[in-house]
């Protein structure tokens, strides 16, 4: 379907740290690459999000450093929005490049004044609508010269009542886990001023009645249960089950949205900043419309229609925020259409009608991304930062890591060796290494358009149809929210395209080019169709790796913004074959050594100098001592008879990738491996490694190998040279790669 009104909505991040990958994995990446496909599908957009900037974490942060919240919350709504922006988010431009018709969006913030507008005018009709109760509650006080003040939980301390840690929270105890009521905290004190007396009082707050919409949200959740993953099914149900009861909107805290009341007893007091913050969905494309289009605008991505059309409503979030999006949230929306419909608590509440505020379809909530085995934590200085991280890597390295390595269904884990792994073998050494090769293979023809006159799509229906299918399977997992699974079929649409072009061999037709025979003509009509392959992987791998599909488009000669290009076009196999002089690699290999050393510098400068450890974990950052080495130069092994200078000069070792690895069709211990050396034609080497390495193993690495060896058949196939490793004669057999970057064919010596 196209020109559907789908509104994305992404939990908002907490203002008051940078975002690190967890986040990016949990609730920033998958929403950016939903909103990029819908909007490829002719779909009308419009993504909304922003900073949630109120709460006590918040003032604790300003009380701490001795600044004002606001200036918390201004710092790091800059630093996560460039970093958004950084990672190729499409928060910018806020109009969609079709017209406002198709949406567009705003990444706004909590502290915006019509938020705040918004909020309070909510809070009047839920008011209205007799859906707050008003209870008195008990609080601690801190008693001051100045007059004292309430103190939310966060800024209350003492011994657990349960396990008698101390430094307990006024609610909560993270040591046990136990919450309990604020007067049962032994020896409580006020965290700021811990020598301030301080006492319980009592205070008047609103409850929302959540429990009026326990049936219909029941019914809700029974509708939507095909549709929702099993963690979001099992966490609501959890909720139900429990009974839902009245839950404060508003507190005692001055940071945060005032209460729309008369009367000074309500000074003070501000919205409790679960209710506005969630809000900010409502809010946020109100502003747009306001802003960016007709003010009245948002009705097409928020209401359902006089006829019972319902906008698409999709809400990305991380495990812990499940309830909030499928209990809360709904509960909140159909009190504003039951208050917008003139009715009260009187009333029986229902699920919405035409005119109404319409409710999620889908919340594709995440698990974790776990940092090498613990979970990425803001508060516990446990996280790799986003914005660092922006500062050192290309950004689609880390969307292509973190969707490859989703936690769809369970918690994943970031480690930098995996990353580097995945990124060279798979990234570069498959997508990368396709690219480069129809490229290469093209400008060696030469010409303005060196492909063109070989098209013939009549001798590429297997091509077709395989791509066709490929392309289904992407959609049909897109569809679904498998963002993971819908990468790896892109990759594999890469994967086909390098054993087209291995098996159609056209680096031979190249050289036989006027030959105008049969083989020359199918050979290079595949050459021709691997440019139509790249323009698909263009199209299909966007939503993921905008950045570099963006360099391959342009590459390939293609006019325009691939992203503003329709998704089902990557199979339009009209379209006329183009070309352009632009030649630079699509990725780049990394570097584990340089970027463990890095990292193990972060560490060690966090960490006082306290110790001398020099392993610490990390392969080869240990230095042995220069005597020990000396020594060892002495002494060569035995046996070993001198080589003359230029003998060994003779023997041409070069650097090549490993580009696909085979079994041999006639050999246990042998693996036939293709080797990109540099050449358009690469080569093919018989290697006894079958013994101890896996064919994943051995696939993307850069190693050694003797250039200049005589061919010689090995058991029925060709072999062009040796590919070098270290044996220790024990059984132990390794590959010898290459530290760092080089290009392929660089000479060893
Ligand atoms: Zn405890």
């Amino acid at each position: 379907m196209s020109g559907e009104h789908v509104l994305i909505c992404v939990a908002w991040p907490y203002a008051n740290g940078p975002l690190h990958l967890g986040h990016v994995a949990g609730c920033y990446l998958p929403p950016d690459i939903h909103a990029r496909y819908e909007r490829a599908l002719g779909n009308r957009v419009l993504m909304v999000s922003g900073s949630d900037e109120h709460g006590t974490p918040i003032t604790v942060t300003a009380e701490t450093l001795g600044i004002s919240p606001q200036q918390v919350v201004d710092q790091y709504h800059a630093i996560n929005t460039q970093a958004l922006l950084d990672l190729g988010c499409i928060w910018e431009p806020n109009i969609d490049p079709r017209g406002a018709e198709f949406g567009g969006a705003l990444f706004n913030r909590t502290s915006d004044d019509e938020h705040k507008q918004y909020v309070q005018e909510n809070f009047k009709s839920l008011l209205k609508a007799g859906l707050f109760e008003q209870k008195t509650m008990q609080q601690y006080y801190e008693i001051r010269e100045d007059g004292g003040r309430f103190l939310p939980d966060r800024y209350v301390e003492g011994e657990c009542p349960n396990c008698g840690e101390d430094g307990a929270r006024g609610d909560q105890c993270d040591e046990c886990g136990t919450t309990y009521e604020a007067h049962e905290l032994q020896n409580p004190r006020s965290k700021m001023n811990p020598d301030a007396e301080i006492e319980i009082r009592d205070t008047e707050h609103f409850f929302y009645r959540l429990d009026l919409f326990q049936d219909v949200l029941q019914q809700h959740a029974t509708a939507r249960n095909p549709n929702w993953k099993a963690n979001v099914r099992a966490m609501t149900k959890q909720w139900l089950d429990m009974g839902l009861r009245p839950r404060a909107v508003t507190r005692d805290l001055e940071w945060g949205i005032s209460l729309p009341l008369e009367g000074n007893e309500w000074d003070g007091k501000c919205v409790y900043v679960w209710f506005e913050a969630v809000q900010g969905y409502y809010s946020c494309a109100r502003i747009w419309a306001q802003r960016y289009a007709q003010s009245d605008d948002w009705r097409k991505w928020w209401c359902i229609s006089d006829d019972g059309n319902t906008p698409r409503h999709l809400y990305f979030l991380g495990k812990d925020n499940i309830p909030f999006h499928t209990v809360i949230w709904p509960a909140l929306i159909m009190g504003l259409n039951h208050a917008n419909n003139g009715l009260s608590d009187v009333h029986p509440v229902s699920l919405p009608g035409p005119g109404d505020l319409a409710l999620e379809t889908n919340v594709p909530a995440m698990e974790y991304l776990m940092l090498a085995g613990g979970q990425f934590s803001k508060s516990r200085k446990h996280a790799v930062w986003l914005p660092s991280f922006l500062d050192r890597f290309d950004p689609d390295t880390l969307r292509y890591y973190l969707s490859i390595n989703m936690p769809e269904n369970h918690d994943t884990d970031f480690n930098w060796p995996d990353f580097v792994e995945k990124i060279n073998n798979e990234l570069n050494g498959t997508y990368g290494n396709y690219v480069n090769r129809i490229m290469s293979l093209g400008n060696k023809i030469g010409g303005e358009n060196p492909l063109v006159a070989y098209d013939n799509l009549s001798l590429c229906e297997d091509e077709m149809d395989r791509l066709q299918e490929i392309y289904v399977q992407i959609t049909q997992s897109l569809n679904r929210h498998r963002y993971k699974e819908a990468l790896r079929h892109v990759m594999s649409a890469a994967q086909y395209g390098n054993q087209m072009i291995q098996k159609a061999a056209p680096w031979e037709a190249i050289k036989d080019i006027d030959s105008g025979s049969e083989e020359t003509a199918e050979s290079l009509a595949k050459l021709a169709f691997g440019w139509r392959l790249a323009r698909f992987l263009a199209i299909v791998s966007q939503p993921f790796l905008p950045f570099s599909a963006q360099r391959l488009w342009t590459m390939l000669g293609q006019q325009g913004d691939v992203s503003d290009t329709a998704y089902e076009s990557a199979t339009d196999w009209s379209t006329t074959l183009t070309w352009s002089n632009i030649r630079e690699p699509l990725f780049s290999r990394l570097d584990l050594e340089a970027i463990l050393e890095h990292e193990e510098s972060l560490v060690s400068s966090s960490q006082e100098e306290s110790q001398d450890d020099p392993g610490h974990g990390v392969k080869g950052s240990g230095k042995k001592s220069k005597a020990k080495e000396e020594k060892q130069m002495e002494k060569a092994p035995e046996g070993t008879t001198f080589l003359n200078f230029d003998t060994f000069m003779s023997v041409e070792l070069r650097t090549g990738t490993i580009t696909t690895v085979e079994d041999h069709p006639n050999a246990d211990k042998l693996y036939v491996v293709s080797i990109d050396d540099g050449t358009d034609e690469g080569r093919t080497v018989c290697a006894g490694l079958k013994p101890y390495y896996t064919i994943e193993e051995m696939t993307g690495k850069q190693v050694v190998f003797v250039a200049n060896l005589e061919p010689r058949k090995l058991r029925g196939v060709m072999s062009e040279g040796m590919i070098c490793a270290a044996d220790d004669g024990e059984g132990a057999v390794k590959l010898i790669t290459i530290d760092g970057e080089i290009s392929n064919g660089s000479r060893v010596r």
